[in-house]
């Protein structure tokens, strides 16, 4: 009698990386705390890592191509660069954009009114780096799954906002069938 291995133990994978020094996008923000507290608005200098594991391309022998990847998350920087991030999944804060402007309110009152060009409104909970991470991975996901990349196995995605303070968010197995990135939700 055989044992049948299933096709993923034997395939070798590779691990390849961004790193943080080419990915940078630089956004103000606040989160809210547990209870009644909400930070003041401030601003970071984002920094992105990507790494990427999977098996071999039949043909080019890589797991991704370098310069696809790259533009991938340039592209998700650039929208979020140079932008207030604020998250439209949090219970506390009621975010409304109309005329051109978007006003945030805390536990039902107003407290700031921004330029909606210069907003970048994520469908998220709160804009920790955390949840940043989570929403930068689902959109890479699915900017990879359009290319015709599903060799992957793990996606790691890690956003710092100081030096030495940052936070990773890990998916493997890297879902087939993934719900809609956050950001994408209606
Ligand atoms: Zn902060």
């Amino acid at each position: 009698m055989s044992i049948r291995i299933p096709h993923s133990f034997t395939m070798p994978t590779f691990k390849v990386s961004v790193t943080k020094d080419y990915l940078v996008f630089a956004s103000a923000h606040f989160i809210t705390f547990a209870g009644h507290r909400c930070e003041p608005l401030h601003g970071h200098n984002y920094r992105v890592a990507v790494t990427l594991e999977g098996a071999l391309d039949e043909e080019s022998w890589y797991v991704v191509d370098f310069s696809e990847l790259k533009r991938i998350m340039r592209r998700l920087c650039d929208e979020i660069d140079h932008k207030m991030l604020l998250p439209l999944r949090n219970p506390k804060l009621d975010v409304r954009e109309r005329d051109g402007s978007v006003m945030v309110a805390y536990e039902g009152k107003p407290k700031y009114v921004f330029p909606t060009e210069d907003c970048a409104l994520l469908d998220i909970p709160n804009t920790t780096v955390e949840m940043l991470a989570q929403y930068l991975a689902g959109r890479l996901r699915d900017a990879l799954r359009e290319l015709g990349v599903t060799s992957l196995v793990a996606l790691e995605l890690e956003v710092e906002e100081n030096f030495g303070q940052s936070a990773t968010y890990r998916e493997s197995p890297v879902a087939d069938n993934p719900n809609p990135a956050p950001g994408r939700r209606n």
